[in-house]
């Protein structure tokens, strides 16, 4: 029977001849079959997926040398695009769109031999906190499957977690990666914003989003953000400078984090207290440890989630103007319509109803007689945050929040409400909007026995840090064993 634990030691019973990529290929897709319930995605490439676990198993086999990532099989949310293959973003408006091109990241993984499973369901163009926004219907938590796997990357969490692909990708651009990740018990990373190319991801807010790592361990992130990471010639906004390996660098020697945290976040009355105990006895751990660790008052909390709405709507409605019937993807079939009448029924028929919203929202707050009461006044607020982060990091290496103020939500329960869908944004935004990378760490389990994390974020390109201080927590703090995750 094949057993997953990390890449490691996957790759090392690979070198000794006790599995093979076939093995592990089979298994997955057996356990795909058994979780299709769960509908975590929204194309699974079985044949493809063989066919390539048996190259790989030839090549290592005849002693040539291995990818990085050999024989790693992988997901990838339906916003990234893998050549030749669909495209959906979880939208019908992209309906029988196939990819002409890989995405950069894509590209990456499959140069270091990873073997690509399929695409992973989400909320439709990546907007969402639940996954119920998406044309192919809603994923189910595995943990309880009466409650959301999180989103809007709610199918990469789920992969992960239930044991369906080895690591997957997601995407991030206000918490869609750590989010999902602390609803289903799994470790996500959204890596700094340019550290990996956005080429090939489709845009929802171009200056928020950002690809992202689901593992079932630290180790296993940091190896698939050595090989994604890195600058483009395709992304002007891909980090250029030189290449990093964080992966070899996780075992440093024990150091002192000056750790701080926002008092405002951790009072604020939307959050659970049991989340905020179990914070404040680890970050208390931490203190008695010999770490620094310091409540600084952060006054502009109530002002993250308002600007990161105003700001990412308004990117997402020029973003998404290039869906329009005419160029590809979904065509109303009403064929007899004037030009404007038939842009209209095109989109209204082809977007659901969160994006309709977010357009309309973006349209609203870039309209003149508007734009400086919200889109100028959101960006003022941006700037604001980032000088303020800028000071914090002056004096702290690592800022310690929870991923989400409650655990994963019960189905249905807050689509009537998209406000209080918004506003429970509150403590990942804040990475987007600023720029920094931020994760959420598996580490604790609720009396009502769903998982939760801890969010960790250090300043922009400190990402060897960040993984540092998150393999250390794992390996102090962890108390929360996924029992869904099969071996
Ligand atoms: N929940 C956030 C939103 O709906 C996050 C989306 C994301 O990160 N893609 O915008």
């Amino acid at each position: 029977m094949f057993t997953f634990h990390s890449i490691q030691d996957y790759q090392q019973a690979l070198a000794e001849g006790v599995c093979s990529c076939e093995d592990a290929v089979k298994h997955y897709l057996s356990r795909i079959e058994a979780g299709k319930h769960l509908n975590a995605y929204t194309q699974v490439y079985d044949d493809e997926a063989l066919e390539r676990a048996r190259q790989l198993d030839k090549k290592r086999r005849a002693g040539e040398k291995t990818g990085a990532l050999h024989g790693v099989v992988i997901g990838l949310k339906d916003v990234i695009a893998y050549k030749d293959h669909p495209l959906t973003a979880a939208s019908r408006i992209l309906t029988n769109y196939t990819s002409v091109y890989n995405a950069t990241a894509v590209e990456k993984l499959l140069r270091e031999e990873v073997i690509i499973i399929g695409h992973l369901n989400c909320d439709e163009f990546a907007m969402g906190s639940t996954n119920e926004n998406s044309a192919y219907g809603k994923v189910l938590n595995a943990r309880d499957e009466s409650r959301v796997p999180g989103g809007s990357s709610g199918g990469s969490a789920v992969a992960v977690q239930a044991g369906l692909c080895m690591a997957s990708l997601g995407s991030d651009t206000g918490g869609s990666v750590r989010q999902p990740a602390d609803f289903c018990g799994v470790v996500g990373l959204k890596p700094t914003y340019g550290r990996v190319s956005r080429y090939g991801l489709i845009a929802y807010a171009s200056s928020f989003d950002q690809i992202g790592i689901f593992g079932q361990n630290v180790p296993d992130v940091a190896r698939i953000l050595d090989v994604i990471s890195g600058e483009d010639d395709f992304d002007s906004t891909a980090a250029s400078g030189k290449k990093e390996a964080f992966s070899p660098l996780l075992d440093q020697p024990a150091k002192k984090y000056r750790i701080a945290y926002f008092k405002e976040a951790l009072d604020h009355p939307s959050l659970d207290p049991e989340i905020r105990s179990a914070l404040l006895d680890c970050l208390d751990s931490l203190r008695k440890d010999g770490h620094t660790v310091n409540a600084i008052d952060f006054e502009l909390l109530d002002y993250i989630v308002p600007a990161y709405y105003v700001l990412t709507t308004a990117e997402a409605s020029s973003n998404l103007a290039r869906f329009d019937g005419v160029k590809y993807g979904y065509r109303t079939h009403d064929t007899d319509l004037e030009l404007t009448e038939f842009y209209k029924r095109t989109r209204s028929e082809g977007f659901g109803k969160e994006v309709q919203r977010r357009i309309l929202l973006g349209t609203f707050v870039l309209s003149a007689g508007y734009y400086d009461a919200y889109f100028t006044k959101a960006q003022q607020v941006r700037k604001r945050l980032v000088d303020r982060t800028d000071l914090i990091f002056n004096d702290f290496d690592i800022i310690v929040l929870p991923t989400a103020p409650t655990t994963a939500f019960a189905i249905g329960e807050k689509m009537d409400d998209p406000i209080a869908m918004y506003l429970a944004d509150i403590y990942t935004v804040y990475a987007n909007l600023v720029g920094i990378p931020g994760i959420s760490i598996p580490l604790f389990t609720h009396t009502n026995g769903m998982p939760f994390g801890m969010q960790a974020m250090t300043s922009r390109f400190k990402e060897v840090s960040l993984l540092q201080f998150s393999h250390l927590m794992i390996q102090q703090f962890k108390s929360y064993e996924n029992p869904t995750l099969c071996d």
